[in-house]
């Protein structure tokens, strides 16, 4: 690996746990000031790098993240972007899947790393994740071969694992491995060094200039069927007047009941315009609706493969897709492809 001095990253602070301080006096948890951040983790300077810090303000629990917080990352980012080698996100983690998710589509033709991490503890407490997850972080949106970076993707780091942002799932309340990339290899993991799996990362092969979408249509609904589902609830979330695509969460290879009335009422929701999109509600694997009669049945209705998407990702997908306010047919064709390396086909 080269040289890594001389490098600038730019660290994007949104809030999250990894932020947070115990206050000495109060014994209460609270954001510190993160222009602070090499004071807190004096480790950092012994990369050499120029770590310039940018913090939100006000800063957020995750939890209460919109699309206007994707909006302003990726303006900061454009306008950052000749300025810097790559990007450090600091996020919560309760929705980070989402936001790596939605920065993937919305940064086209990016050929710099942005890398998201955060920490199941505090940053100022003394058993935490938060200060391995950072330096990582900084290091691999550092990292380059022959003046190419390493990484030009959108991840999310998180213990010892950098992941494809758009491929990953908080899929653990409590461990410090709080992500996981089920359909997906890791990008790299870090041990004694960090070792990258060049074959799953992806390379632009043509350099364009950055451009970003920032228009995203939230009128969309995720509905989880499970067994005893009833025909009003079904019904209902099917016939949301502002509701323009419904991800239909299913079981196993994208399954469904074949009752008539079910089938009437997926029928008639595409008869509408409605665009339903099948994930699965299995942690791996993908939507295969040509594999069992409970599937095929939907597929002769008109619902949409998502293949081995996860919902995180079918969710900003189908945001992305429908701001941009394309035919319905050609919304059809593009959810169904990959854009953004977020599904397997
Ligand atoms: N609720 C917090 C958040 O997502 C949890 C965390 O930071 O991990 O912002």
């Amino acid at each position: 690996m080269e040289e890594l001095r001389n490098k600038s990253i730019l660290i994007i602070y949104t809030g999250g746990t990894i932020g947070m301080k115990k206050n000495p006096e109060t014994g209460v948890l609270a954001p510190f000031d993160f222009n602070q951040i090499m004071n807190e983790v004096p480790e950092l300077k012994r990369f050499g790098f120029d770590l310039i810090t940018y913090s939100f303000s006000p800063i957020i629990d995750s939890s209460n993240l919109n699309p206007e917080v994707w909006i302003k990352l990726v303006q900061i980012i454009k306008e950052k972007y000749d300025d810097f080698n790559g990007f450090v996100i600091l996020h919560g983690t309760d929705t980070m899947a989402y936001s790596a998710s939605a920065l993937s589509f919305m940064l086209e033709n990016l050929d710099k790393p942005v890398i998201f991490t955060g920490s199941q503890l505090p940053i100022g407490t003394l058993r935490t994740d938060g200060k391995e997850n950072l330096i990582s972080a900084v290091e691999i949106a550092a990292a380059e071969q022959n003046g190419q970076p390493l990484t030009p993707e959108v991840c999310i780091y998180f213990e010892n694992k950098l992941f494809r942002g758009n491929r990953t799932t908080k899929y653990n309340a409590e461990h410090f491995n709080a992500f996981e990339s089920p359909n997906y290899p890791y990008l790299a993991q870090a041990g004694i060094n960090i070792k990258y799996n060049y074959g799953a990362i992806h390379y632009p092969t043509t350099k364009k200039e950055l451009h970003i979408h920032t228009q995203l249509n939230t009128n969309i609904a995720v509905l989880k069927i499970f067994p005893g589902i009833n025909k009003s609830t079904l019904h209902t979330i099917l016939n949301i007047d502002d509701v323009k695509a419904i991800i239909l969460e299913t079981f196993g290879a994208g399954n469904a009941p074949t009752d008539k009335w079910f089938l009437d009422e997926i029928k008639n929701a595409v008869a509408k315009d409605k665009i339903i999109l099948n994930v699965t509600q299995c942690l791996a694997g993908s939507v295969d609706m040509s594999k069992y009669e409970t599937g095929l049945e939907l597929l002769k209705c008109g619902v949409i493969s998502g293949y081995d998407i996860t919902t995180e990702a079918a969710v900003v997908k189908m945001m992305y897709i429908l701001g941009k306010n394309l035919a319905i047919e050609d919304t059809k064709l593009i959810i169904g492809q990959s854009i953004s390396g977020e599904i397997t086909q």
